[in-house]
């Protein structure tokens, strides 16, 4: 599968989803694809839910479908707006007028994806999206030596190719994009992990162990107390 091959870890800080959707088999392949991606992904079924999850957690992204059970989705992305919520959201849904993309857009969603979907086109646009929101218009983050392509799904060193799995390169990606801040083991496992996911007691650990053995020892430091960091360069 390759889908989403690229996104999952990328603009993915190791990046987290809400999945607004009522149609169960999209709903399951969908999250199927983006988790197979190292997304970790939060999914509800109506409007109400919706509201709520986007008001309690903090998500890089939000998938909406539009006819949905208790709110429909416009309905939604209204309240969110008006909220001063700002966080991307792409609609995802089978209303394919011109006239409902220009409700959907003006109602405040940054794009619009017709029923039925292609999941690479699906992973493309929700990279854009990320990328745009996190301010940077080239898609490799670069740090010293340390290159990370989101899109591609590679990380190199000193030009070298460096093999990462999924939670490696998301834990990766969550600390360069944020050089110079520390985060907690905490925000670190909500970044890679979603709902009814179980969490080991030493994941973080393990992974920053894993990272240090083939990035170098110094790349990530451990702010004792309080978390991770990358220094700023
Ligand atoms: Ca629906």
């Amino acid at each position: 599968m390759r889908y989403l091959s690229d996104t999952g870890r990328v603009g993915r800080k190791a990046m987290r989803i809400l999945l607004v959707e009522d149609d169960r088999m999209i709903a399951e392949g969908v999250r199927k694809a983006l988790r197979g991606e190292g997304f970790a992904v939060d999914w509800v079924q109506d409007g109400e839910a919706a509201l709520t999850a986007a008001g309690s957690e903090t998500y890089d992204l939000v998938l909406l479908d539009l006819g949905l059970p208790k709110r429909d989705g416009l309905d939604v992305l209204r309240a969110l707006r008006a909220r001063g919520n700002a966080l991307p959201v792409l609609i995802v849904t089978a209303r394919d007028a011109v006239a409902d993309r220009v409700k959907g857009l003006d109602a405040g969603a940054d794009d619009y994806l017709v029923k039925p979907f292609d999941l690479d086109e699906l992973g493309a646009r929700m990279r854009a999206l990320i990328r745009r929101q996190a301010g940077r218009c080239e898609s490799t983050i670069r740090h010293g030596a340390l290159t990370l392509d989101p899109a591609g799904h590679q990380v190199t060193l000193e030009g070298a190719p460096v093999a990462l799995s999924a939670r490696e390169f998301a834990l990766l990606e969550a600390l360069l994009a944020r050089p110079g801040a520390v985060l907690s083991k905490a925000q670190l496992e909500e970044k890679m992990y979603g709902w009814g996911e179980e969490i080991g007691s030493n994941t973080v650990e393990v992974y920053i162990h894993a990272l240090r053995k083939k990035l170098g020892a110094d790349l990530i430091r451990n702010v004792r107390g309080l978390g991770y960091m990358i220094a700023k360069e």
